[in-house]
């Protein structure tokens, strides 16, 4: 049985690969089944809204059951922004880095103790007219400074998960899926996505 993941991230359907190894499904990226250049429009209010409109689009355009997820960085000192956009924080012209940037910028001087943060991941799947959302959190906070070695992806150089003192753009791939916002998530769909195979 295939699992459509719905996402133009390239990597993304590695690393679901990966995360969901126990789950006897077959994943497909977007191009494999020829909807890469589709669009959805994300304009949900909530994390859930956004996963499901995902999920349910792609579902009904392939006929397949399709996985979405979608992520949300909450700096509590910054009355929760970037919120449910951390890809579009500060405005469409920006890069990435500048983005990361500006978080450090507006946090200021702001001691650590008042940095904290989280990364929350929904993954919704949809299948005919079912759908189920599960939702992952990794609390953590904001860096002083961004990590000047290694980038990593996203906000990896300056989100550091609690219990360590180093940033994510440090941790071995393996334990961030241990304990990232979608490793979490994802351990939590594996029981959806076993009885979708089951009631196949
Ligand atoms: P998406 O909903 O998974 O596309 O994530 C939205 C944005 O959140 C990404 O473009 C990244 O900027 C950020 N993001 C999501 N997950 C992570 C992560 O694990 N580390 C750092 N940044 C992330």
């Amino acid at each position: 049985m295939d699992l459509l993941v719905a996402s133009s991230n390239p990597g993304k359907v590695r690393e679901y690969q990966t995360l969901l190894a126990e789950v006897p499904l077959r994943l497909v990226s977007l191009r494999e089944v020829g909807l890469a250049e589709m669009q959805v429009e994300e304009d949900g209010d909530t994390l859930e809204a956004n996963a499901s409109l995902k999920a349910q689009a792609y579902a009904r355009a392939s006929s397949l059951p399709a996985l979405a997820d979608d992520t949300g960085l909450f700096v509590d000192a910054l009355d929760g922004a970037p919120g449910i956009y951390p890809a579009r924080y500060g405005g469409p012209s920006l890069t990435m880095a500048q983005r990361r940037q500006k978080l450090l910028h507006e946090l200021g001087n702001t001691p650590d103790a008042q940095r904290t943060a989280r990364f929350v991941c929904v993954i919704a799947v949809a299948h005919h007219d079912h759908l189920e959302t599960v939702r992952g959190v990794c609390e953590g906070r904001i860096a002083q400074v961004e990590d000047g070695g290694r980038e990593g992806f996203g906000y990896d150089a300056v989100f550091i998960p609690q219990g360590y003192a180093i940033p994510w753009s440090q941790v071995p791939v393996e334990e961030k899926n241990r304990i990232s916002h979608r490793g979490q998530a994802a351990r939590q769909i594996i029981p959806v996505l076993q009885r979708l195979v089951t009631s196949a």
